[in-house]
């Protein structure tokens, strides 16, 4: 009996798969067929999404946005420990695909980036994004710090992703909020942060 199926089954695939051969291809099929010419496309839109998180410590610099923080803590990092500009990297690394992680491109056992300035690694993603063709669809970041408050640096961190990415006020957006003093965020121990990215091709 399960021969009998099996075989039943069989010849239904292969006929369908000829008459999809013959008739086009908008005639059903039980084996998908994959066009190899998709992967030389770029689409229109990408997403991407970046996280990253610091430890909070004594005797370094807050550093946030591309913004100097006056604050007792500072990210403990290889490099700054700008984790806003780090996970807007990582976002749009992973919206171009193929393109690795900040890690990779920018290791911390590399002396070249001990205390680097995160702006550079903002710039390569920029450069990456724009050689591929595309551009800021919109950002959208979230940080996530206990304290000190950020809503009257929030301006000029927005004012340096702008400058950064070559796009405009419109489609950058950060939105600050605490960790309700729950879990190492909530204790001050440590930050993080989230973006979402779309990216558009250029027109
Ligand atoms: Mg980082």
């Amino acid at each position: 009996m399960q021969a009998y199926v099996f075989l039943c089954l069989a010849f239904l695939s292969l006929t369908l798969n000829c008459a999809n051969g013959f008739l086009g291809k908008n005639t059903f099929s039980l084996r998908p067929r994959v066009s190899m010419a998709v992967d030389s496309i770029e689409p229109p839109l990408r997403i991407g999404h970046g996280f990253d998180i610091h430890r909070l410590i004594e005797g370094t610099p807050l550093v946030i946005g591309g913004v100097k923080i006056p604050f007792h803590l500072g990210a403990d990092a290889h490099s700054d420990g700008d984790a806003m500009y780090h996970s807007i990297v990582d976002a749009i690394l992973g919206a171009l695909t193929c393109e690795g992680d900040i890690g990779q491109l920018f290791p911390d056992n590399d002396p070249t980036w001990k205390g680097a300035d995160s702006s550079i690694f903002m710039k390569e993603a920029y450069k990456r994004m724009d050689k591929r063709g595309y551009r800021i669809g919109n950002l959208d970041v979230t940080l996530i710090l206990q304290t000190p408050k950020v809503k009257d640096i929030k301006q000029g961190m927005k004012d340096n992703i702008v400058q950064l990415l070559h796009t405009s006020e419109n489609r950058v957006n950060i939105k600050a909020r605490t960790h309700e003093k729950v879990d190492s965020i909530g204790e001050s121990k440590s930050y993080a942060c989230h973006v979402v990215v779309i990216l558009e091709k250029n027109p």
